[in-house]
């Protein structure tokens, strides 16, 4: 990875290629941000500019020997360490899944965490990173280095820590041998050890603009026109989930086929229309109901926000908006909190496993009660 195949983020990878001209690169860097943007593509660049000796134009030349050790994902004095499972071994160390984990590397750069879980096959369990792993880069940063002049560690996840993994992973991150650098790649740095993140030096990446993430599904993905549009459109900046929509544009139909079917079968109170609707849903399997749930539970947010007329604030495609031209005033103060909560909980009962035709039933009927609520009046004005 280079840093020209990095979209946006100038400011940091100046930054941080500034650190490594001056030959002050901080022992640990924190690179957070919301998921999807970026942030392990920029912690790969800069290792690999770290490890390159012959810079071109202020980026690594890509067609040294380090270099393609690091395309390959076999630089030795680059160690990666991220959450895994629980499976065969007591003591699970982040390498035990080299081979998924190069997986990802290559084909999800932009690192969706559901991602990972699919390729984990993790079904419901939380992956982590454990002891085991802290005491293993323990060992190797306390090792010499085997070609270059640093070591580099980049922890993805490190909210994903356990306690005692964390605890123990405390000291090298404050006392570092001289040689050893941690780049810490986080979706969420509010769960990191308190401990751990005042001693990082920290970038946050702002989420992506829509320009660069449609320049980037055409470059990388050979996606473009309305397909790239509208998921750049409606991704919340995130490049990750751009993909993941762009790669199944057929679902964005289905999902928006079905999301205005149940709202019309919801108002009219079609009761057996939904228990249909809600068998149909259930046969998707997990991860695709996921995937609608969250889809309806933009709709919903997004409908409200129509409300407002403010069209900057809407992230909807062009066929979206039609429908809510007509639906957005059903969705106002008095149920947009509620739909988004009956929502949120059924996605987390679907995440549990639990029986998605009774969820889907129950919130089908959920969501008939809170549609047909009217608009609160609002309050009168004191005439006194
Ligand atoms: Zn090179």
């Amino acid at each position: 990875m280079k840093f020209s195949e990095i979209a946006g983020h100038q400011s940091a990878i100046d930054s941080l290629r500034a650190t490594a001209d001056a030959g002050k690169i901080p022992h640990a860097i924190l690179i957070s941000g919301i998921s999807g943007i970026g942030k392990m593509r920029l912690a790969r660049a800069f290792a690999q500019y770290i490890h390159c000796k012959n810079h071109v134009n202020g980026d690594s030349c890509g067609v040294c020997p380090s270099c393609l050790q690091h395309q390959n994902f076999n630089n030795p004095d680059l160690h990666f360490s991220y959450p895994i499972l629980k499976k065969e071994s007591k003591n699970p160390i982040s390498t035990d899944f080299i081979n998924q984990w190069k997986e990802m590397l290559s084909d999800w750069s932009y690192m969706p965490p559901e991602k990972w879980n699919e390729i984990l096959q993790a079904g419901n369990s939380q992956p982590a990173i454990y002891v085991s792993e802290s005491e293993h880069i323990i060992v190797k940063s306390a090792l010499s280095s085997y070609q270059e002049n640093y070591k580099i560690f980049i922890i993805w996840l490190p909210e994903k820590l356990r306690p005692e993994a964390a605890n123990k992973l405390l000291k090298v991150v404050e006392e570092p041998f001289d040689d050893t650098i941690f780049i810490l790649v986080s979706n969420d740095d509010s769960k990191i050890l308190p401990t751990i993140y005042s001693r990082t030096q920290r970038y946050n990446l702002h989420p992506l603009s829509e320009e660069e993430i449609i320049n980037h599904l055409e470059k990388n993905r050979n996606i473009s026109g309305q397909t790239a549009g509208n998921a750049a459109r409606i991704a919340e900046g995130s490049m990750g989930k751009a993909e993941e929509i762009a790669c199944h544009p057929e679902e964005l139909v289905e999902f928006s086929d079905l999301f205005k079917e149940i709202m019309r079968m919801a108002y009219s109170l079609k009761a057996d229309r939904l228990k249909a609707i809600s068998e149909l849903t259930a046969a998707m399997g997990r991860e695709k109901l996921q995937r609608f749930l969250a889809y309806c539970s933009r709709m919903i947010r997004e409908n409200f926000i129509y409300n407002l007329k403010v069209s900057s604030l809407s992230l909807m495609t062009a066929e979206e908006e039609i429908f809510s031209q007509r639906f957005s005033p059903f969705i106002h103060e008095g149920n947009v909190e509620a739909l988004s909560e009956e929502i949120g909980r059924a996605a987390r009962d679907i995440e549990r496993n639990a029986n998605a035709k009774i969820v889907m039933f129950d919130l089908m009927l959920l969501i008939s009660q809170w549609v047909r609520k009217p608009k609160p009046n609002p309050l009168p004005i004191n005439q006194s």
